[in-house]
């Protein structure tokens, strides 16, 4: 059933595909096949359902927020993470600098960048990216992950509007010590490559409140799953991210390199990749796959089941 219904998910998907356009601002992403569609679900039982290109590697993009603030969650616990960053939705797009001035300098979520970048700097760690790779081996169960050295130096050259960000919230002392590099671990964290099927790996564990059902290893507490998965309802699709509860209903993070994990407790975890994005910048065909699966497979977190 799962397969047929996944089969049936990535044809309607495949349909909107021209309607996006894959992300030129970091020019090494635009090298992305426009066309390529791959979806995974992943079972408590270790069974794989896969359609399309989910083998293929791709980074993480905004995905890695969800790793980065469980690191900063376990190392600097919860009151000086959240006395840094906030808890609301902006409505605004994920590299927005306006409310930093405007509003507060303390970014209004972690699922931002300017938000992702504050976390970057409470992981307390002597080494905050290999802790974040190790960690996303673990949660994606999947010993390819490793940093896309290219994508890194195209993020760090063309990252200037999240440098700004970083320096502005130096100047009012959200962000201390070395800016650079924290920055410097955001654009790592950014660039390392998964797949679609570890993504839905990501996704069973949160589903299953931190514990790989496989190994029955405990990798997050379930607090902290339940703060990363409130925020995937609340912020997890950038400015798009009440139509998509409402019309997906499914905890997901996207990023803009066209992958999107989505998870459903006790039930199954799901990965995404079409890296043709909507003008918010979510995978267009991901989007559809997971729209056709909640509608199908009930699986909208307000369903009755
Ligand atoms: N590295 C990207 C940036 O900083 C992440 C954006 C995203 O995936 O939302 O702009």
């Amino acid at each position: 059933m799962y397969q047929q219904e996944l089969n049936a998910a990535c044809d309607y998907a495949h349909s909107f595909l021209y309607q996006g356009a894959v992300a030129t601002y970091i020019p090494q992403l635009s090298l992305a096949d426009p066309g390529a569609l791959g979806a995974c679900i992943a079972l408590p039982t270790g069974e794989h359902f896969c359609c399309g290109d989910c083998e293929t590697r791709f980074t993480m993009q905004s995905i890695s927020k969800l790793v980065s603030l469980i690191l900063a969650l376990q190392t600097s616990g919860y009151s000086k993470v959240f006395s840094k960053v906030g808890m609301e939705p902006t409505g605004d797009p994920f590299n927005s600098i306006i409310k930093l001035e405007t509003m507060s300098a303390k970014p209004s979520n972690p699922m931002i960048n300017a938000g992702a970048i504050v976390i970057s700097s409470l992981i307390d760690s002597p080494t905050p990216f290999e802790d974040m790779l190790e960690f996303t081996k673990k949660l994606t169960m999947d010993e390819g992950v490793a940093l896309d050295e290219k994508v890194y130096l195209s993020e760090k050259n063309a990252g200037m509007r999240n440098r700004a960000m970083a320096y502005f919230m130096m100047s009012e002392g959200i962000i201390e010590g070395d800016a650079e590099s924290y920055l410097d671990t955001y654009f790592k964290m950014c660039s390392v490559g998964v797949t679609a099927r570890g993504l839905a790996n990501l996704g069973l564990v949160l589903a299953n409140d931190g514990v790989d059902p496989h190994t029955g290893e405990r990798l997050a507490e379930d607090w902290m799953v339940r703060i990363v998965k409130t925020f995937m309802v609340t912020c997890g699709l950038y400015d798009s991210s009440g139509e998509f509860a409402v019309k997906v209903g499914i905890p997901s993070k996207s990023g803009v390199g066209g992958g999107i994990v989505s998870s459903v407790s006790d039930l199954m975890g799901i990965g995404t990749y079409a890296p043709a994005l909507d003008k918010k910048g979510n995978s267009v065909g991901g989007v559809r796959v997971l729209e056709y699966l909640s509608q199908n497979l009930n699986l909208h977190m307000f369903a009755k089941r």
